[in-house]
This record gives C-alpha cells, structure tokens and sequence, in this order.
C-alpha cells in the first residue's frame, strides 16, 4: 500500500488513495490490482488497464453474448433498470431478490447477487 494521494476525488467528495485490490468479476480472478479506494465510502476504482483485461477476458468468455441495452426507467425517486429475462435467468436472480450496486467507474455498474 503506498497512500499515494490522488488529485481527484470520489463521486461522494472523499479523497482517493492509490492500493491494490483483490479483482473478481462473473466468478473470474483478476487477482491483486492496481486501484484507488475512496478512504470515505470505500469505493473502488480499477485502472483502465485492469477494465480492458477484464472486459477481453469476459468477451472471450462469451458472457457478453448476453449484453442488452435496456432503457432506465422510473420509479419514485429511484431509477429502475429493467433486467432481461434471459439475464435473470443466468444470473438466478428473481422479483425481490438482492443485489449489491457497485459503481465501478464513472460510467460502470457492478451488480452483484447476494441472494
Ligand atoms: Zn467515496
């Protein structure tokens, strides 16, 4: 860990400190990675180096045979992102499931099933 201060900040207003992070996305080790962690919510930010191998690794993988454009709706305050049913399926998840939102970058979202 270097607590190498960053000059930018995190969407909530924190300071970011460059470190590794141990990397998993669709069940795949990336293992320890370069990131910045927001020292306030502990949002993570991979590096574009690490994105662009998770995402070759994924596509060779041929989980994006399953990418969908969907459009963001509304309900209340909240935005709601309609899951396509062959997506659910694939991931298992149903009406009233849980999953975790994790911003990944400025223009990534992470869902991640947790029951
Ligand atoms: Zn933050």
């Amino acid at each position: 860990m270097t607590n190498e201060k960053i000059p930018y900040k995190c969407s909530c207003g924190g300071n970011l400190i460059k470190t590794k992070v141990e990397v998993e996305f669709f069940g795949i080790d990336f293992g320890l990675r370069d990131a910045e962690v927001c020292i306030a919510c502990g949002s993570e930010y991979l590096d574009h180096e690490t994105l662009k191998e998770v995402e070759m690794e994924i596509k060779k993988r041929n989980i994006f045979a399953m990418e969908r454009k969907v459009q963001v709706a509304r309900s209340g305050d909240s935005l709601v992102i309609k899951i396509p049913p062959e997506i659910a399926e694939f991931l298992d998840i149903h009406y009233k499931s849980l999953v975790q939102l994790f911003p990944v970058d400025r223009n990534r979202l992470e869902v991640k099933v947790t029951g």
